[in-house]
C-alpha cells in the first residue's frame, strides 16, 4: 500500500491537549469511553491534563499479530509523545524536569477495576531525582519512584505484589515505623534499591531505564489484561463483546499526593443509587486516584471539600454542571487536585440503578435537558426487572434490632446466609442457598460471587469503591464502608454489636437505608408491584408514576406491539396491569395440570377407544372453556392466541421408574390387588407412550393429528368461550394456534378439525364471530416452506426456544451439560436460549418473514419464545418486521422499552 494512502486511512493515535483535541465525544468505538471523554473535555476548553489515546485497533493488531505491534504505530506513538512533550513543558526522563504518565485502559464500555493501570511512567534512576528537583520533595519523589516500580513490576513483569510488600515491611520493620508516611526520603531510596533487585531476581532483568520501553512494556501490559479472565468474565457477563478491545490512554500525570493542598475524588452529578438530584462522591486529601477506588481508605463526603477548598469546589462544581448539560445525562467524573489547582481526569455516563435510571430520565425531562423521545434510550430495559424486586415488609423488619449501619451503595433488600468468599458464594448458591457476600472489601476477582449473591456487605470502601460500584452496576442490593464489622476471613466469622456471626449464619439488610440486622427477614413485592395488585394506589406511588410515564414514552416510539405468554387469568391480569395488550402464547396443556384435573387428562390417556377419551376430554372441556374465557376477559379485547396441546402426553403421567417400584412393592405385599392391577395397567400405558427423544417425539401438531378429538375439545372450549363473551358485549377473535408444523399439510389437517368444530359450535350457540387459525413456526422445515404454510395460516408466531433446539440440534433439557463449557472455550458467546443466535437461528427467521409475506401480505407475525422479553432478541425481530414479540408477563415492561429503543435505532430490513 502507498505510504500516503496508508498513513491518511489508517490513524491510530489521537492526541488531546491545549484546547484541542484529535477526537471527540462520538468516537467511543475508536477511542473507547474513557478516550473519547477525555478528547471532549479538552474540546471544551476544560483543564484535562494533555495525553494521547492508543486506539482499540490497536489492540486488534496486537492479537492479529500474535503481540507485536508494526514499526508504522510505533512511530506514530513517538510522534505523539513528543507533541505531548510539548503541551506539558517536560520530557520522559529528564533530570530537571521530568514527564510523569498514566498509561490506563479504557474500553468502549467501562469495565471497572477489570484491566490494568500503570501511574509515574517515566521514572527512572535520573529522573527521580529531576522530580525532586522541581518539586523539592525528595520524600514525594522517591515514593513516586518506589510505587512505580511496584506496578510496573506486577503488572508488566507479572511478579507477585507480596514480593514488594514484603520488602517495604522489612524497612518499616527496621525503621521501627507503622506509617508509610513515616519512611523519610532515605528510608525510601533503600525501597527502591531494595524493589529493583525483586525485578532483577525475579523476572531475569534490570529495570528498564528508558521510558520509550517502559511505554511499549506498558501499553503491551494494557493490551494484555483485556483477556485476563476476570475481564472475560465481566464481558460475559455484561455480554460485551471480545473482539472490541481496548484503548491506550497515556496522560500526563497530575499529582493528588502532594501535601495537603492535594487530593483526589470522583463523583456523580446526581446520586447514583437513589436517582435525586444532588452533588455526590467523595474526596481523599493527599491521595493519588486508586486509592479512593480501591477501598482502602474511607473518603470524605465531596460535600466537605466546600470548607477544605472553597474555590476548586466551586469550579468542580461549575464543571461537573456543564458536563452533565453538554451531555444531557448524568455524568460520572474524576479529578485530582494538585496543589490547589483542578484537573478532570474522566467523564462519562454514570451507572446507575434501575430505580435511578427511571428518577433521572423522567427528571431530565421535566427539567427540559432531554426530550421524551430521547429519556427513553436513557435507561437499560434490563434494569426495569430491578424496580420490580422484593422489598422488606417494614413491620417485620422494624422488629429486629439494628446491628450496624454502612453506607446504602445499591438499593434493595438482600437477605440470606453469609459467606466470606466468591467461591463459596458459587458453590452455596448451586446447592439452591441464599447467600450474603460479607467481605472486608471486594476485589475485581470476587465478580463471579457478587453475581450470584442476593447481597453485597463490605467493611472498608466508600460509595464509589469496587463493591459500589459493581453492586449497582448489577443491581445488587449493597452495602459498604460498614466499619463496625470486625470480619475475620480467615475464621469466616464477623463480630458485630456484640454478637458472632459465622459463615451460614442469616443476616439482612437494607441497601437503600444501610442498616444491617442479624436474622432472617421476609421480603415483600416491590412498589411498582403493589400498585399493579392493586394493594398501593397509583397516586401513593412516586416510583409507579414515573415507570408508567417512562413506558408510556415508549409506547410511543415502538412499532412492534408486546404481548404476554400467559396461561390463566391471574397472570393474565398482571400482564395487562404491566401494558401487554395482547396474549401472544397461552399454552393450553398448562390448564391440564389445574387441580383436580390431573386425574380426568390421566383417564383420557389411558382410555384404549375413542369413546372413552371422548367422556375424559367431555369433562375437561368445561374446565377450560372456563380458563379461556377467564383469560379473553382479562384481555378486554385485546387479540389472544391460544395454543393447542403441545407436549407429548407421557408429561401427565407417573414416572415410568417410579411405577415400576410401586408395583414392585405392592407384588411384595400381595394384599391390595385392585390396586396392583391398576398400577400395571398404568405402567403398561406408560411404557407404550415412552420415547427416547420426547423433544422429538409424539407432540405438537402430530398429537392432535392422532387424536382429533383432543384439538376437537379445545376448539370447542375456545369458540364457547368467546361467543359467551360476545353475548356478554366483548368481542374477542381468538387467534388458534397448531404448534411445531412442519409440513402444511399437517396444518391443513388441524385446520380443517377446527373450522368444522368452529362452525358447529357457533351454530349451536347461536353467534358468530371472527377467528383465526394459525401455526407457530419452530420447525426449521416450517420456516422453510412458510409460503407454502401461509397459504393456510392467517398468523405465525415464531416459537425460537423449539427453533433454536431444532436449528442448533441442541436439546432443550440437555443443553445445561455442555453449554458452559462451550461460553468458556468461546465456541458461543451467549446462551443461544436466551439470546437469539441472530446468525443461524435468526437467518431461519428472517427467511420464514420473508417467505410468509410473499404468500400473505397481510399474515401477522410475531414471536412467542423467551426471546420475546430479551432486549438483544428483540433488536433483532423489529429488523425482521414482525409485528409483536411476547413476553412472560414480569418481563413486559422490558419488552415495551426495548421494543421502543430497537424502534429508534434500527429500521425493519436492515
Ligand atoms: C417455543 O418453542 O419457542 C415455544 C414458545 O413453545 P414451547 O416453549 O412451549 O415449546
Ligand atoms: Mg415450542
Amino acid at each position: 500500500m502507498p505510504k500516503a494512502q496508508n498513513r491518511k486511512s489508517a490513524k491510530f493515535v489521537y492526541f488531546f491537549g491545549s484546547g484541542k483535541a484529535d477526537g471527540n465525544r462520538t468516537m467511543k468505538d475508536t477511542l473507547g469511553g474513557k478516550g473519547s471523554g477525555l478528547a471532549e473535555m479538552t474540546n471544551a476548553g476544560l483543564p484535562v491534563p494533555p495525553g494521547f489515546t492508543i486506539s482499540t485497533d490497536v489492540c486488534t493488531i496486537y492479537y492479529k499479530e500474535r503481540a507485536r505491534i508494526p514499526l508504522a504505530i510505533d512511530r506514530e506513538i513517538d510522534e505523539n509523545v513528543k507533541k505531548l512533550e510539548k503541551a506539558a513543558g517536560a520530557q520522559l526522563g529528564s533530570t530537571d524536569n521530568p514527564l510523569l504518565v498514566s498509561v490506563r485502559s479504557g474500553a468502549k464500555f467501562s469495565m471497572p477495576g477489570m484491566m490494568d493501570t500503570i501511574l509515574n511512567l517515566g521514572l527512572n534512576d535520573q529522573a527521580v531525582e529531576g522530580l525532586k528537583r522541581r518539586t523539592q520533595n525528595g520524600r514525594f519523589a522517591f515514593d513516586s519512584y518506589r510505587r512505580f516500580i511496584q506496578m510496573f513490576g506486577n503488572v508488566v513483569l507479572e511478579i507477585p505484589k507480596e514480593a514488594f510488600e514484603h520488602e517495604f515491611d522489612a524497612i518499616k520493620k527496621a525503621k521501627n515505623v507503622k506509617l508509610d508516611t513515616e519512611l523519610d526520603e532515605a528510608a525510601l531510596r533503600d525501597v527502591v534499591g531494595r524493589y529493583k533487585e525483586v525485578v532483577q531476581k525475579r523476572a531475569g532483568r534490570a529495570f528498564p531505564q528508558q521510558p520509550s520501553d517502559q511505554l511499549k512494556m506498558a501499553r503491551d501490559a494494557v493490551f494484555r489484561s483485556w483477556m485476563n479472565p476476570r475481564a472475560q468474565e465481566y464481558r460475559r457477563i455484561y455480554d460485551i463483546p471480545d473482539h472490541i478491545g481496548t484503548a491506550v490512554n497515556v496522560q500526563m500525570m497530575v499529582f493528588g499526593n502532594t501535601g495537603e493542598r492535594s487530593g483526589t475524588g470522583v463523583g456523580f452529578t446526581r446520586n447514583p443509587a437513589t436517582g435525586k438530584k444532588e452533588f455526590y462522591g467523595e474526596f481523599l486529601i493527599n491521595a493519588q486516584g486508586e486509592d479512593v477506588v480501591a477501598g482502602i481508605r474511607t473518603p470524605q463526603p465531596i460535600r466537605e471539600l466546600e470548607q477544605v477548598m472553597p474555590k476548586t469546589y466551586k469550579q468542580l462544581r461549575d464543571i461537573t454542571t456543564r458536563l452533565e448539560k453538554h451531555y444531557r445525562d448524568i455524568q460520572d467524573f474524576e479529578f485530582t487536585i494538585q496543589d490547589e489547582r483542578l484537573f478532570m481526569l474522566q467523564t462519562r455516563s454514570g451507572k446507575r440503578t434501575g430505580y435511578a435510571a427511571v428518577v433521572i430520565a423522567t427528571d431530565l425531562v421535566s427539567e427540559k435537558l432531554v426530550t421524551p423521545k430521547e429519556a427513553v434510550l436513557l435507561v437499560d430495559p434490563e434494569s426495569l426487572s430491578q424496580l420490580l424486586a422484593p422489598g422488606f415488609d417494614p413491620a417485620e423488619w422494624k422488629k429486629i434490632p439494628v446491628a450496624t449501619k454502612g453506607l446504602p451503595a445499591s438499593p434493595g433488600a438482600a437477605s440470606g446466609q453469609v459467606v466470606f468468599s466468591a467461591d463459596h458464594a458459587v458453590d452455596w448458591t448451586q446447592q439452591g442457598k441464599q447467600v450474603v457476600l460479607v467481605r472486608r472489601e471486594t476485589v475485581p476477582d470476587d465478580i463471579h460471587g457478587m453475581f450470584v449473591s442476593q447481597g453485597i456487605l463490605t467493611a472498608t470502601g466508600g460509595m464509589t469503591s469496587h463493591a459500589a460500584v459493581v453492586g449497582r452496576q448489577m443491581g445488587k442490593p449493597s452495602i459498604v464502608g460498614a466499619g463496625q464489622l470486625d470480619i475475620d476471613e480467615h475464621a469466616r466469622q464477623f463480630r458485630v454489636a456484640g454478637q458472632t456471626v459465622k459463615e451460614g449464619d442469616y443476616i439482612s439488610f437494607d441497601g437503600l437505608s444501610g442498616e444491617v440486622k442479624i436474622a432472617r427477614v421476609a421480603s415483600k413485592p416491590s412498589e411498582i408491584l403493589q400498585v399493579i395488585q392493586g394493594s398501593l394506589p397509583k397516586k401513593d406511588s412516586d416510583i409507579y408514576q414515573r415507570f408508567d410515564k417512562l413506558l408510556g414514552w415508549a409506547d410511543q416510539q415502538r412499532r412492534m406491539g408486546v404481548r404476554a405468554n400467559a396461561d390463566l387469568g391471574d397472570q393474565a391480569d398482571v400482564a395487562y396491569a404491566f401494558g401487554a395488550r395482547g396474549i401472544g402464547l397461552c399454552r393450553t396443556e398448562h390448564m391440564f395440570f389445574g387441580e383436580g384435573r390431573i386425574p380426568i387428562v390421566q383417564r383420557m390417556i389411558l382410555a384404549d377407544n375413542e369413546a372413552d377419551r371422548r367422556k375424559a376430554l367431555d369433562e375437561l372441556l368445561p374446565l377450560q372453556r372456563g380458563d379461556f374465557y377467564e383469560v379473553f376477559k382479562a384481555m378486554r379485547g385485546s387479540p389472544v392466541t391460544i395454543r393447542t396441546i403441545d407436549p407429548p402426553l407421557h408429561e401427565f403421567l407417573p414416572k415410568r421408574e417410579e411405577l415400576m417400584v410401586e408395583v414392585a412393592q405392592l407384588e411384595i405385599r400381595g394384599k391390595d390387588k385392585r390396586l396392583l392391577e391398576e398400577k400395571k395397567k398404568l405402567l403398561q400405558r406408560v411404557e407404550q407412550l415412552h420415547e427416547f427423544n420426547p423433544m422429538l417425539g409424539h407432540r405438537g401438531v402430530r398429537l392432535g393429528i392422532t387424536y382429533p378429538e383432543i384439538t376437537e375439545m379445545q376448539t370447542r372450549a375456545i369458540i364457547e368461550a368467546a361467543c359467551q363473551l360476545h353475548k356478554e358485549g366483548l368481542k374477542i377473535v381468538p387467534e388458534i394456534m397448531i404448534p411445531l408444523v412442519g409440513h402444511v399439510k399437517e396444518l391443513r389437517d388441524q385446520k380443517a378439525v377446527v373450522d368444522r368444530v368452529a362452525a358447529e359450535t357457533m351454530k349451536a350457540q347461536g353467534v358468530k364471530i371472527q377467528y383465526l387459525v394459525g401455526t407457530m413456526i419452530e420447525v426449521p422445515r416450517g420456516a422453510m416452506t412458510a409460503d407454502q404454510i401461509a397459504q393456510e395460516a392467517q398468523f405465525f408466531s415464531f416459537g425460537t426456544n423449539d427453533l433454536t433446539q431444532l436449528t442448533f440440534g441442541f436439546s432443550r433439557d440437555d443443553v445445561g451439560k455442555f453449554l458452559r463449557i462451550y461460553q468458556e472455550k468461546k465456541i458461543l458467546d451467549k446462551d443461544p436460549f436466551a439470546s437469539i443466535d441472530v446468525d443461524g437461528v435468526g437467518g431461519i427467521v428472517t427467511i420464514g418473514v420473508q417467505k410468509g409475506r410473499q404468500a400473505r401480505k397481510d399474515l401477522k407475525i410475531g414471536v412467542c419464545g423467551e426471546h420475546g422479553g430479551d432486549p438483544a432478541s428483540i433488536h433483532f425481530f423489529e429488523k425482521t418486521g414482525m409485528d409483536y414479540v411476547s413476553a412472560s408477563p414480569y418481563r413486559v415492561p422490558v419488552a415495551r422499552l426495548a421494543a421502543a429503543q430497537a424502534a429508534l435505532s434500527v429500521k425493519v430490513g436492515d
